[in-house]
């Protein structure tokens, strides 16, 4: 048995009451949350280890709902290349990507990640089993997906491929304490509805999520308009693939009956917003999806497309972008955003039950603000001062299951430095690749 407790913090909770307790104590056991509570918890517990929050903030670790951490090894490459997805990423990924490339970016991009102070993610790639090792070795949560795609891909030479790696896969992780294996094909409109409901039967059979990005491109909605006369939801609820092990990025160009559809099968929602603007493709009806009750989490999307890994930058995009868009200053209070980026991204991965919230008997998964840094006072509203005035580089201090991964903003264990070196010589390489493309 170990137990470590952090002292002189301001815990956001994130419970059902969204209480705060300041100059709070949290006690963790093993890889678990033992107590939470005031200095009473210091005289009631003997701990191995005392860790001094130095009036902090502690929140739950966020979750990214979505992402491709190993395309980190491309960003800022072609960020305004006019039909990027098929002209310019997959003929790279074609020519690039291989094991080796995702071993390396899995590593880079978890440990921004971490150091971000996200403690799930939940990721799509090829060579997924790679990203597995990746955040193993790190120590973080991870929810991955293989991709299916009904072409040849990196990792399988046959089309639809994925399919088989994706058993494989689940079967080999599925009893993993950190690592959730999944099934992702990676859209309607690059899969047929024989394979959708293939990859559906295999997430059934093995209780595994199904991860897929939808109604994001303006040519997928005209492609089921013109040949279903449907949206991409009422599509895939059509050939029956939908239920509440599915999770949808992006969800952008969805109707009235859409979200019936989502409410009704109960699925959990990517919020993309960081990556939809700079990509131009739309805002969401968040507003709309939100005040359903519906399991709205956030997320990065690929570095190539967001170029950020961490969820607080993802947070003040969608407290401004929704509050412009629908002129409306009042629309989602800084608690709101909170919540989506901790306990809000756990209902959208069916984790809730034991992520996302700082309550007794979930797993330590946290994160401590420092607030000594110029952008972080005055504080007035802790949710204000995360959603508008942090950054990503406040983190100080990061615990997964209950194992502390990041002190004073470093790895306390993993060479990050190590890696960074291994990045920049690959960058020389996909440098020279990327040159015939453009
Ligand atoms: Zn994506």
């Amino acid at each position: 048995m170990n137990r470590k407790i952090i002292k002189n913090v301001n815990i956001l909770t994130m419970n059902k009451e969204k209480e705060i307790i300041e100059n709070g104590v949290v006690a963790i056991r093993d890889n678990l949350i033992e107590a939470v509570g005031g200095a009473e918890i210091l005289e009631k517990y003997k701990a191995e280890e005392i860790i001094d929050g130095r009036d902090g903030i502690l929140m739950p670790g966020m979750i990214n709902t979505h992402t491709h951490a190993a395309m980190v090894v491309f960003r800022s490459l072609g960020d305004d290349v006019a039909d990027r997805l098929k002209k310019y990423i997959f003929p790279l990924e074609n020519m690039l990507v291989d094991s080796s490339l995702v071993s390396l970016g899995s590593r880079y991009g978890i440990a921004e990640m971490l150091l971000s102070g996200v403690t799930t993610f939940t990721d799509m790639y090829y060579f997924e089993d790679e990203v597995a090792k990746a955040a193993k070795e790190l120590g973080s949560r991870a929810v991955l997906g293989e991709t299916v795609v009904d072409f040849p891909s990196p990792d399988c030479e046959e089309s639809y491929g994925g399919l088989g790696y994706a058993e494989w896969f689940i079967e080999k992780w599925k009893k993993d304490e950190l690592i959730t294996p999944a099934v992702a094909p990676h859209a309607p409109y690059t899969n047929d509805s024989q394979h959708l409901q293939n990859a559906f039967l295999l997430s059934k059979k093995y209780n595994v999520p199904m991860i897929m990005h939808v109604a994001e491109m303006d040519f997928e909605i005209e492609k089921y308009k013109s040949e279903y006369n449907m949206t991409p939801v009422q599509y895939l609820d059509s050939i029956g693939v939908l239920d509440n092990n599915f999770i949808a990025a992006h969800l952008i160009h969805v109707t009235e009956e859409d979200i019936n559809i989502i409410e009704k099968r109960d699925i959990g929602i990517a919020h993309n917003i960081g990556a939809n603007s700079k990509a131009g493709k739309g805002v969401p009806p968040l507003k709309e999806m939100y005040g359903r009750g519906l399991k709205v989490g956030l997320g990065s999307d690929g570095p190539m497309s967001g170029n950020t890994l961490d969820i607080i930058t993802q947070m003040s995009l969608v407290g401004k972008i929704h509050k412009l868009f629908n002129k409306d200053r009042t629309l989602f209070p800084a608690r709101e955003i909170v919540e989506m980026a901790t306990i809000g991204g756990a209902r959208a991965l069916n984790m809730d039950k034991y992520i996302g919230s700082i309550e007794v008997g979930k797993k330590a998964d946290m994160a401590i603000l420092e607030t000594s840094s110029v952008n972080m006072q005055p504080i007035y509203d802790y949710y204000s001062t995360i959603v508008y005035s942090a950054n990503a580089g406040n983190v100080d201090t990061v615990i997964v299951n209950g194992k502390i991964l990041i002190k004073d903003k470093n790895f306390t264990e993993f060479n990050f430095a190590e890696v960074r070196e291994e990045l920049k010589k690959l960058r020389e390489k996909i440098k020279k690749t990327a040159e015939k493309l453009v």
